[in-house]
């Protein structure tokens, strides 16, 4: 661009030099000749009238002269030199104000000598001779006898000469006169100098264009390069401020909107990016964006952040029961509440389901986060409205602080896991994670570990603890329980390794042991003729619903050779959480007609109705141990009691009463009336060799209210 702007100015500068250079030289060059032409012919005139006895002059039509001819017959007389010669010359010269000359023919050199000049030294004395020799530009025309119009060579430099032959008075060439002009001289200098100084000036102005041109691109160039710079920033991820240059009219504008268009597309990927489409909040990408970052600046010390995990209590069971339309719904609105009790300069994601966080950097004190946790809890819980009606809904949450504990993401991630985990235990709500969660965290790993190891090598046993018809004293059947003692931790109650069993998913093999432990002892008691009614074992939901549970029922069945009825299988109403009746319904009859025996256990502790246990095949209902303990003294328990009992019996079931400790408890249950009761009272769960012992030793002692009433 500069360069092609530097050639049209250089281009342009050289025509109108050169024109300009020409029209001078043309000018020069017209007035050299009529100047020069004027010359010859007054020299020529002054020769015919001064020295008008010696020479004539002949001229052409136009009066240019063509020759002086000698009038005598004297030509070398006439050619040397003399004053009066000199002193004409002068005259010429200063009439014309340049240098006249005088040749003679040298007949032996055929050059033309210098007799006469106007060239005299300071002094007057004759400068060098001179000779116009073969080689001099006039020569040819010279010796021809024709004039000579022309540059020559004068005194070391050229200058326009007319030179006019002399004729000997037989018309011979003898001589020549040459005059040139000082004037003409001048202008030729100074046609010399200004083609200089047009060289100069174009060279400077050149100079100066290229310069400016250089400058002005550079200057041009500027939106550009700083565009560059924001579309390479752009590209970085790093835009500094808005777009430059949007507002100009010219191509640096179109480019600059250009690049803002890019630039909202960019902010709109990027928000699709990382926004949670349902909520509207960040979601897992940015969140773990906003992790690193907040835990950069809490390591650094720069800033206190503090991270809160939220979930909803049984969200799922909405889920399910009221389709993904209404759980999706309950979702935003408890994302709004979250946000509207978080207030400002908080970051709230939703990385999935409904696991929620929110990272607070205001470096509040801890009291404070668990109040801005407990608030937001509290929003969570208020009534939802919804299409499918009125929802109240309960969240627990974990909160970590990170400087203290976490090093990174995914530690900050698993302690705040481990602290909600611990809240939803607990109950409690809002949980700080600490050091002990940890350790119980790694302890569980260990027990999780060992258990493992115990259900393989088959270090689980079962004790069995007699149900006994209080009336009668007699047995009514016996529950297994199993029992775990490790041989260095010593023995570890089932309501610890249960529910690690649960959460690691070994309760399957764990069930299935426990299953086959118990079918092999009903076949020994069987063979000893210890009449046990049935043995009743413990099935965890997860069991339940393997796909393949029925099969492992009757697989042991087959195995030990027992009849169904020999089995009572106990789960608690939690089976019931998340599934249909259609399905719990499907799977209890399939147990059922194994012959085995159904028991709800700890009945009255869960949210099951009366009407719909009635419809599922259910033989036995354990009443929970928390209806009994004191219900000597308890006449509020012992009404609820009555009215559960009478209840059940209605609907025809069989009734064992757990937990019963001491006589007094087991003479009121025994007069409300109960098949059974399991409790401390007649025997701890003992091992299965003491059974046969300890039931034919309670068949011997008399039933309670007899005793009491003796
Ligand atoms: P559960 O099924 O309700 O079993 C009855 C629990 O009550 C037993 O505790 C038993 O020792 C205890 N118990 C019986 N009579 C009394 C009494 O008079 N007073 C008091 N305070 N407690 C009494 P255990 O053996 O510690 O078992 C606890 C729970 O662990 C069981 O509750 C059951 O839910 C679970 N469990 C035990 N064995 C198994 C099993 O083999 N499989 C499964 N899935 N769970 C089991
Ligand atoms: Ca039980
Ligand atoms: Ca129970």
């Amino acid at each position: 661009m500069t360069s092609l702007l530097v050639l049209i100015v250089s281009v342009s500068i050289l025509i109108t030099a050169t024109l300009g250079y020409f029209k001078l030289y043309e000018v020069t060059a017209a007035n050299s000749s009529v100047r020069i032409d004027r010359a010859a012919r007054a020299a020529a005139a002054l020769f015919a009238d001064r020295l008008a006895s010696e020479f004539a002059a002949i001229r052409d039509e136009d009066g240019r002269p063509q020759a002086l001819r000698l009038k005598g017959s004297d030509t070398a007389k006439a050619l040397s030199f003399r004053d009066a010669h000199d002193t004409l010359l002068k005259e010429i010269g200063a009439i014309n104000q340049g240098a006249a000359n005088l040749f003679r023919l040298n007949a032996e050199t055929q050059a033309f000598d210098r007799f006469a000049t106007t060239f005299r030294k300071p002094d007057g004395s004759m400068p060098p001779p001179m000779s116009i020799g073969i080689m001099h530009p006039a020569y040819d025309n010279l010796i021809n006898n024709r004039p000579h119009l022309g540059e020559v060579p004068v005194m070391g430099r050229m200058r326009l000469a007319y030179l006019t032959p002399i004729q000997a008075a037989s018309g011979a060439i003898a001589g020549a006169l040459a005059v040139d002009v000082g004037w003409v001289d001048d202008l030729v200098a100074a046609k010399n100098e200004l083609r200089l100084q047009i060289i100069i000036a174009s060279s400077l102005i050149l100079a100066l264009v290229a310069a400016f041109g250089a400058f002005s691109m550079g200057a041009e160039l500027k939106p550009l390069r700083v565009l560059a710079k924001y579309a390479d920033d752009l590209a970085a991820g790093a835009p500094s401020g808005a777009v430059p240059y949007r507002s100009r009219g010219d191509e640096i504008g179109a480019l600059a909107q250009g690049l803002e268009r890019v630039v909202a597309l960019q902010r709109k990927l990027a928000h699709l990016a990382y926004t949670d489409t349902l909520t509207g909040l960040s979601n897992r990408g940015r969140y773990l964006n906003d992790l690193d970052t907040a835990l950069a600046e809490s390591l650094s010390g720069k800033r206190k952040w503090t991270l809160v995990h939220l979930d909803l209590d049984k969200f799922r069971q909405i889920n399910d029961a009221y389709g993904q339309k209404t759980g999706d719904d309950l979702l935003k609105t408890v994302a709004t509440r979250i946000k509207e009790a978080a207030g400002d300069g908080v970051r709230i994601a939703r990385l999935s389901g409904d696991h929620f966080t929110v990272l607070i950097g205001d470096g509040r004190p801890a009291e404070d986060v668990s109040e801005l946790a407990r608030k937001m809890l509290t929003a969570i819980h208020q009534p939802v409205q919804l299409s499918a009606g009125e929802f109240r809904v309960t969240g627990s949450a974990g909160i970590v602080l990170l400087k203290h504990d976490a090093k990174d993401a995914d530690e900050a991630h698993r302690n705040a896991g481990l602290a909600l985990r611990k809240a939803k235990a607990k109950g409690d709500r809002a949980v700080f994670f600490s050091s002990e969660l940890y350790d119980e965290f790694q302890n569980n790993i260990r027990m999780e570990r060992m258990l493992r190891l115990a259900i393989h090598e088959r270090e689980i046993e079962i004790h069995f603890q007699p149900q006994i018809d209080p009336s009668t004293n007699q047995l009514a059947g016996v529950e297994a329980l199993a029992r775990w003692t490790h041989p260095v931790e010593g023995p570890v109650p089932p309501g610890l390794f249960i529910p690690i069993a649960e959460n690691s998913g070994q309760i399957v093999d764990l069930g299935t042991l426990i299953l086959d432990l118990a079918c092999e002892q009903a076949a020994k008691w069987r063979e000893k003729n210890f009449d046990f009614k049935h043995i009743s074992v413990n099935v965890s939901p997860i069991q339940l619903w393997q796909p393949n549970f029925v099969a492992v029922v009757k697989d042991a069945l087959k195995r030990h050779n027992l009849s169904g009825n020999e089995i009572c299988i106990e789960i608690t109403e939690g089976v019931f959480v998340d599934q249909s009746e259609q399905r719990i319904e499907k799977v209890l009859s399939a147990i059922r007609e194994l012959g085995v025996l159904l028991s709800l256990d700890d009945f009255g502790t869960g949210y099951s109705s009366l009407g719909y246990l009635n419809r599922l095949p259910f033989d036995q209902l354990k009443v929970d141990r928390s209806f009994i303990s004191d219900i000597d003294t308890d006449l509020r328990k012992q009404k609820v009691l009555r009215g559960i009992l009478e209840l059940s019996r209605g609907l025809g079931f069989n009734i064992v009463i757990e937990g019963a400790e001491t006589g007094e408890e087991v003479a009121v249950i025994r007069d409300m009336g109960c098949d059974a009761i399991q409790g401390f009272y007649y025997s701890r769960p003992a091992p299965a060799l003491l059974i046969p012992e300890v039931v034919k030793f309670i068949a011997r002692s008399q039933p309670v209210s007899e005793v009491r009433s003796a």
